[in-house]
């Protein structure tokens, strides 16, 4: 039997429906990336139809309804001939608009990275994320990209390669030397716009977090922050991890009926890729019209964090960290920790217990609301090991936890369990080093 022909389902053109409109604040012309609106003199949209891609986004924001999807009667005549199809071949029957929906999804393939970095410098998180990524472009079987947006970033396209992006689309100008809102995401709505990626991760750094707050929202899409989880569902979907309600439960969050599906992800809550200079990568170079004038932001001066001297603890790229909690009964109790760290070529973290009772600085603590660590070896100490606690070391390689309580819930994710007061074992610790070493 000869294949039925596929037709393409039209997708229409927004239109005013007169005399309803509200006058909201002009959502719907901010809504548009396609700059198919402005607004009159009475605050109602104006649509440019010759613009207008038939996206929906103003339809789906405007509060009084007063924009609909209008198609002229051939359009309405395929619409009705998909309809008649999909109805013989027993496909579930659905408005036009949820068709719609369903069809410009589809539109959308692959999973995207964005590649952070400080003048060339990379976080280390985007790496980690293509690592998170491969693992999800292998259940979808699509592609695998990273975006690199900068000033002489051509290293970074390299670096994505050999971290597992097989494409790389990168818009390099000096307009993009500092990190600025405005440009990146104009930048990245451009490039979504353009090539349509079905998911897009990026890290949930102080930079990361802003950039996705900024796209989703000129995307109109679904944005999931700080995951611990990612993973695909049968139907597709990115099943989105990360803790709610205080860390009491864990929540899994997903993107229906938006794209890209948007999820930032700590540092070092995903493992590292294999680093394979050989590998094979095409590079997509891109240009954006966004002009320096057109900015607001300016960069006038880069004034270093005051804390990057001496006394500051790289805690995230700790390779072993022992970490204290309430059961260290004092602050001078942490020299104990820090003799065992120090034996260890380790840092000395915290619960936030710790950090309440003001026994050691909030750039210690780890968790939930302190830093995520995934170092090689993580030892709690007298710390109890609450969900808000476990989110944020839970990943480590190896954990070795001291408690006297051997049903702390510190014990469900230790490697090594002590079960004894730390005041002995910690001190019966540091000796066996010395001696193992012949220091003593
Ligand atoms: C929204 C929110 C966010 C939070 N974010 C974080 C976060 O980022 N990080 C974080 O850590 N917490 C966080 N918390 C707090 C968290 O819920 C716990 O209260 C906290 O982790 C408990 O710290 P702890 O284990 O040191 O103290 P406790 O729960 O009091 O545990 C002390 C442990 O020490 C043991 N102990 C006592 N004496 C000894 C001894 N001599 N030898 C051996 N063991 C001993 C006890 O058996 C006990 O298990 C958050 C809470 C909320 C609501």
């Amino acid at each position: 039997m000869e294949e039925e022909k596929k037709i393409k389902r039209p997708r229409g053109v927004a239109r005013l429906i007169v005399g309803k409109c509200i006058a909201c604040g002009a959502r719907c012309e901010a809504s548009c990336n396609k700059d198919a609106i402005e607004m009159n003199a009475k605050g109602e949209p104006v649509i440019n139809t010759a613009k207008c891609i038939g996206c929906r986004k103003c339809v789906k924001v405007c509060p009084a309804e007063a924009i609909e999807m209008y198609f002229t009667p051939e359009e309405q005549k395929i619409l009705a001939e998909i309809a008649a199809r999909e109805k013989k071949a027993g496909v579930k029957e659905v408005s036009t608009e949820e068709a719609a929906t369903l069809a410009e999804i589809k539109e959308y393939k692959g999973v995207w990275v964005f590649v952070e970095h400080n003048e060339g410098v990379p976080a280390v998180v985007s790496w980690e994320l293509l690592g998170a990524g491969a693992e999800l472009t292998k259940k979808l079987g699509v592609e695998l990209c990273s975006v690199v947006i900068g000033d002489k970033v051509e290293n970074l396209c390299q670096e994505s390669i050999a971290c597992g992006a097989s494409k790389v689309y990168v818009i390099d100008s000096p307009v993009f030397h500092y990190y600025r809102t405005e440009a990146y995401y104009k930048a990245i709505c451009y490039l979504v716009d353009k090539y349509k990626p079905e998911i897009m991760l990026i890290g949930a750094t102080g930079l990361g977090r802003d950039l996705a707050g900024a796209v989703a929202t000129k995307l109109s899409t679904g944005l999931t922050a700080d995951c611990t989880g990612l993973a695909i569902d049968d139907k597709g979907f990115l099943l989105q991890t990360r803790p709610a309600f205080g860390g009491n439960i864990m929540a899994t969050i997903l993107t229906e009926r938006t794209r890209p599906q948007m999820a930032t992800v700590r540092p070092h809550v995903m493992p590292m890729p294999t680093y394979d200079k050989s590998r094979k990568g095409e590079i997509i170079r891109e240009a954006v019209p966004i002009k320096e004038e057109e900015i607001a932001a300016k960069v006038l001066e880069v004034v270093e964090d005051a804390k990057s001297g001496a006394e500051c603890v790289d805690l995230e790229g700790a390779e072993v960290i022992v970490s204290g909690g309430r059961g260290m009964k004092a602050k001078e109790n942490f020299a104990l920790l820090q003799q065992l760290a120090d034996e260890l070529g380790g840092v000395v973290g915290c619960s936030r217990a710790v950090v309440e009772a003001k026994w050691m600085p909030v750039d210690r603590q780890v968790g939930q609301t302190g830093k995520t660590v995934r170092p090689k070896i993580y030892i709690a100490c007298g710390i109890s090991g609450a969900i808000q606690h476990l989110v944020g070391m839970q990943s480590s390689d190896v954990i070795i936890a001291i408690n006297q309580d051997k049903q702390a819930p510190i014990f469900e994710v230790a490697t090594y369990g002590i079960v004894g007061d730390v005041f002995q074992v910690v001190p019966a610790l540091i000796k066996g080093i010395k001696e193992s070493r012949g220091k003593t």
